[in-house]
């Protein structure tokens, strides 16, 4: 699909892929983040366009009809979407893309395009993941059980993934990231054209 690397980042809510991928984009110049399609209502302070492209359902549909994903899935009642042009656009021209999307997602975008780098975002345990979502403090009791039993299903995904960073520690995480972004960039196949 083109020569920049495309990186697609998931993990359970709360292990801290949007932290990560908030300071990975402010360092490295070269890489873009993909906003998502979603059809869920936006939150308190979300932008269109900055966030996520909220679409109504038929809207949505529509644009799956006509092939408009790179990959969509349902999470948590509602549809989350890669457009496929501003990602296909950003490779070409050479630039890096990060995908922060759910695990449906990840394999879907590895099986049509087997170079992506799948890293899988883990929480140091389980316990640690309820502390961090509850100190989080903006979810209801019920949707916290539910993200945190999804969040032990999703782990069992963890070796379909290229990568696999632990946050037990930001710094440590990052330099984690920054050492697969540049070890993509020198895989064989990028150097042969
Ligand atoms: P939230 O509603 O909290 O913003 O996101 C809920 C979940 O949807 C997260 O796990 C997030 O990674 C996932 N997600 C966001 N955008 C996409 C997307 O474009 N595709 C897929 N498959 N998942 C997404």
């Amino acid at each position: 699909m083109g020569r920049g690397v495309l990186l697609v980042m998931s993990g359970p809510s709360g292990a801290g892929k949007g932290t990560l991928s908030r300071r990975l984009l402010s360092e490295l110049p070269q890489l873009t983040l993909s906003i998502s399609a979603t059809t869920r209502t936006p939150r308190e302070g979300e932008r269109e366009g900055i966030h996520y492209y909220f679409l109504s359902k038929p809207d949505f549909e529509r644009q799956i009809e006509e092939n408009r994903f790179l990959e969509f899935a349902q999470v948590y009642d509602n549809y989350y979407g890669t457009p496929l042009g501003p990602v296909q656009a950003s490779l070409t021209s050479g630039k890096d893309v990060l995908l922060e999307i759910d695990i449906q997602g990840a394999l879907q975008v590895k099986e049509r395009y087997p170079e992506a780098a799948l890293i899988f975002i883990a929480p140091p345990s389980l316990e640690e993941l309820a502390r961090r979502i509850y100190g989080r403090g903006t979810d209801s009791r019920e949707v916290i059980e539910k993200r945190l039993s999804l969040a032990s299903q999703e782990l069992e995904f963890i070796n379909h993934y290229d990568y696999c960073v632990i946050n037990d520690d930001v710094e440590q995480a990052l330099a984690r990231l920054r050492a697969i972004v540049e070890a993509e960039k020198t895989r064989i196949y990028r150097k042969l054209d």
